[in-house]
């Protein structure tokens, strides 16, 4: 096997997070998904950033359908994330 140079502490890359979000906050999320997340998060300030707005979104709507979420916030974050880049 080829060792390529990455990070172990980057097992979750943001697009992963991001996917795992809805589920995390539905409480959902148990065990090494719930834990890789949270380091992740941890790590990463724009995926917590995403959180935190998630969580306001999910606030003030009362409830969020994670098939309306699932690939749209996805497309959304990396879209922000480009964002972030450019910045
Ligand atoms: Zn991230």
């Amino acid at each position: 096997m080829m060792r390529l140079g990455r990070r172990r502490r980057r097992a979750l890359v943001c697009r992963d997070a991001v996917a795992l979000m809805t589920a995390y906050l539905d409480g959902d999320l148990a065990g090494r998904d719930r834990d890789r997340l949270e380091a992740h998060l941890a790590d990463c300030p724009h995926c917590a950033e995403y959180l935190a707005q998630l969580r306001v979104t999910i606030d003030a709507l009362g409830h969020v359908d994670v098939e309306d979420l699932g690939g749209d916030a996805v497309d959304e974050f990396v879209a922000l994330y480009r964002r972030w880049q450019a910045g």
